[in-house]
């Protein structure tokens, strides 16, 4: 007998038929031999919708409420699990973040999960009870309640997994698995099999949102093997991520994807002496503003230009504290370009083969893309384009590098907003 975490998105929720296919599904497992414990998700759009709420009140709505009344939403799905779990006949405990003693940093919107205690999820397991847990949410040492990011439900999970040990974390959702890229900008798009921890992670840092980055990053950490499987079809495996060590095994490109939530940011005619740039990227960090791509370009008259990329989420405090900087760091103007989106192709093969990248930018210039940035890893090439070209730049992608495929994938979901 082993443990299993089971995660259900917010689709997987969405009204009480579903909630019962989903205690269905959970019940399954625990007729195997197995002890459940599931996290789930708000149902449907509620979080947009309280998000909306928030910003009907005011347009600027401090961190700490919007975290006590964004996680509202997974306590009215967990209720509602166990609940129907109940009405199979089946013994079932609803809890939220802090009674399970999900214990996070104290940074409201985007905390960090830093411990999770068992004791009391363990003792509700030995009791004979199915656990059915809030995602999303932790709290801190201090007794605050926060909330882990958009599609944090999938780090909950994981790290309970984590912390429990458990044989296996099952993440349930509206598609089949992980493919090459989202299905519903390509529906003819190749299912992966197996993917390693590594390309997985860069794949969900830049854009696929089948996965939160930091379930993966803690499934690798601690190894727990992961699965994204679909809610609605219960035999189908769908994609197993884990660790894989042979290199030989890996595509040049395993998946593409992209993200429209940045925004460009260019200071021009900054002095080129010492310690500008330590000033300026010092002082976003201190702001706690993450920095994605950055250029640095040396101008004909001897000044530079630099231009990086932030989360739009992070739009407001970054300009707050470029105005603060402007003056001291000399700065020219500070131009801004919200209709970009950043195309990345993944792929631990692509190590070791140029090639790749030249096929990737000569794939955009036959489309008529225009490149604004360019930014590579190991094993991650991305370049900035226009918003308008995003879909269009997946497409051709999918199309140079073999990812597409002969069937058809079955979504639900809406267009994505690329
Ligand atoms: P949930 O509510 O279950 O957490 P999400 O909307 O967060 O569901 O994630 C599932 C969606 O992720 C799918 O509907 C799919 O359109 C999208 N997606 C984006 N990239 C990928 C990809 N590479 N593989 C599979 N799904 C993807
Ligand atoms: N309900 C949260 C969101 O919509 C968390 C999640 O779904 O994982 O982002
Ligand atoms: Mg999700």
């Amino acid at each position: 007998m082993g443990i299993i975490v089971q995660k259900f998105g917010g689709t997987s929720v969405a009204d009480p038929q579903k909630i019962h296919n989903v205690a269905k599904a959970v019940i399954r497992e625990k007729e195997n031999g197995n002890d459940v414990v599931v996290v789930v998700s708000a149902m449907g759009h509620t979080t947009d919708h309280l998000i909306k709420l928030a910003k009907e009140v005011t347009s600027t709505p401090d961190s700490r409420e919007m975290d006590m009344l964004l996680s509202t939403g997974e306590q009215v799905s967990i209720a509602l699990l166990a609940m129907a779990i109940q009405s199979h006949g089946y013994k079932a405990v609803s809890m939220n973040g802090q009674q399970v003693g999900i214990v996070t940093e104290c940074i409201h919107s985007k905390a960090r999960i830093v411990d999770i205690k068992t004791d009391k999820l363990q003792k509700k397991i030995e009791e004979g009870n199915i656990i059915v847990v809030a995602g999303f949410q932790g709290v801190t040492p201090d007794g605050e309640i926060t909330t882990l990011g958009r599609g944090g439900s999938d780090t909950s999970a994981v790290a309970i997994a984590a912390a429990l040990k458990a044989d296996r974390c099952d993440i349930y959702t509206d598609v089949e698995g992980v493919y090459a890229t989202d299905p519903r900008i390509v529906p003819n798009i190749q299912k992966t099999d197996v993917i390693s921890y590594e390309e997985m992670l860069e794949l969900a840092r830049v854009g696929a949102n089948v996965l939160h980055p930091r379930s993966v990053e803690t499934a690798k950490q601690f190894n727990v093997p992961l699965r994204v499987r679909s809610s609605f079809k219960l035999d189908n495996l769908g994609t197993l991520i884990i660790g894989v060590d042979n290199m030989e095994i890996y595509k040049p490109v395993a998946g593409v994807a992209a993200d429209s939530s940045q925004i460009r940011i260019l200071l021009s005619e900054l002095p080129d002496i010492p310690g500008t740039a330590a000033k300026l990227f010092g002082s976003l960090a201190k702001s706690n503003i993450s920095v994605d791509m950055i250029i640095q370009s040396l101008a004909s008259n001897g000044t530079n230009s630099i231009a990086f990329t932030v989360d739009a989420e992070d739009f407001e405090s970054t300009m707050t504290t470029l105005e603060a900087l402007k003056a001291e760091l000399k700065a020219g103007e500070i131009l801004i370009d919200k209709d970009i989106a950043k195309v990345s192709i993944v792929g631990a093969g692509m190590v070791d083969r140029p090639g790749i990248a030249a096929d990737m930018f000569r794939s955009l210039a036959e489309n008529n893309i225009n490149i604004k940035m360019i930014s590579t890893s190991e094993i991650k090439i991305s370049c900035l384009v226009e918003k308008e070209n995003a879909k269009n730049a997946i497409k051709a992608l999918c199309k140079e590098f073999g990812l597409e495929s002969t069937e058809s994938a079955d979504v639900k979901g809406d267009l994505p907003d690329v």
